[in-house]
């Protein structure tokens, strides 16, 4: 990994993960309704007082830090989760550069892993996994397959990704038939089908059971420290959606590994 390269990739991550902060606060406010706005339209603004953005508060990072972390109209606080995802992209882009080099395989998982995270914020935040990032993750995985770019054959992406929709289909349906409640929503099966795609069919097995584990003990922890109401939700997609991306980097050499091969 020579400097020039890598400073092209942390430039390339921060600018798509400026690009996701859009999307993070768009994409949902668009399927709701809620705003007549696109991707592109209007141009970025201030979420407080609506006032268009100039080009340099645009600025990955920088502008956080030069602004003080507040908005240059009226003050209003900018909140920290813009420069995070900024960072986490840009380091997520890193880590594919250092792990596949300057190769096609790095661009497509960089692209899915800037999907995924995206993902993982909106269901943070909203409890929904929108159709409009789950889909295009599970067909540029299936795409990525068939070039060759990532570790699984297109038959294995293929069953992939109907084993993830429909594992999780099942185990809802079971527990909504015992319980008479909804325990995960389409967009969680959708979210593994598309990680089948990547990953496949093998991988999903470790993959499900690591993030139910880490997935229960974060909502231990939220109830415990009252930072969620008793009978809150956690949701699922963030965890599917991390343990899709340790996978990524450890999933053919490892401890992962192992488990498939025993499996
Ligand atoms: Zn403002």
């Amino acid at each position: 990994m020579s400097t020039p390269d890598a400073l092209l990739v942390v430039v390339l991550g921060l600018i798509i993960g400026s690009f996701l902060n859009v999307v993070i606060y768009r994409v949902p406010r668009m399927l709701e309704g809620e705003i007549n706005e696109t991707l592109s339209l209007p141009s970025s603004h201030c979420p407080t007082c609506k006032t268009p953005l100039k080009v340099w508060h645009n600025i990955p990072l920088l502008s956080y830090v030069v602004l003080k972390r507040r908005c240059g109209f009226c003050q209003a606080p900018i909140h920290w989760q813009y420069p995070w995802v900024e960072f986490t992209n840009a380091c997520l882009w890193l880590l594919c550069l250092w792990h596949w080099g300057m190769h096609p395989t790095a661009f497509a998982w960089a692209i899915g892993l800037s999907l995924l995270l995206a993902l993982s914020v909106i269901d943070w935040q909203t409890t929904y996994l929108p159709d409009a990032l789950t889909q295009p993750l599970l067909w540029i995985g299936l795409l990525a397959s068939s070039w060759g770019l990532t570790d699984v054959s297109l038959q294995h992406a293929v069953w992939g990704a109907a084993v993830g929709y429909g594992s999780l289909w099942l185990v809802a349906s079971v527990f909504e038939r015992l319980t008479g409640k909804e325990g995960m929503g389409a967009g969680d099966f959708k979210l593994l089908a598309a990680l089948g795609a990547w990953l496949g069919p093998l991988a999903l097995i470790p993959l499900v059971l690591i993030a139910s584990v880490i997935g229960a003990l974060v909502g231990i922890w939220l109830q415990t420290t009252r930072r969620m109401e008793r009978g809150g939700y956690v949701p699922f997609g963030p965890f599917l959606a991390s343990a899709g991306a340790v996978q990524a980097f450890w999933g053919g050499g490892d401890v992962f590994f192992y488990i498939n091969w025993l499996l």
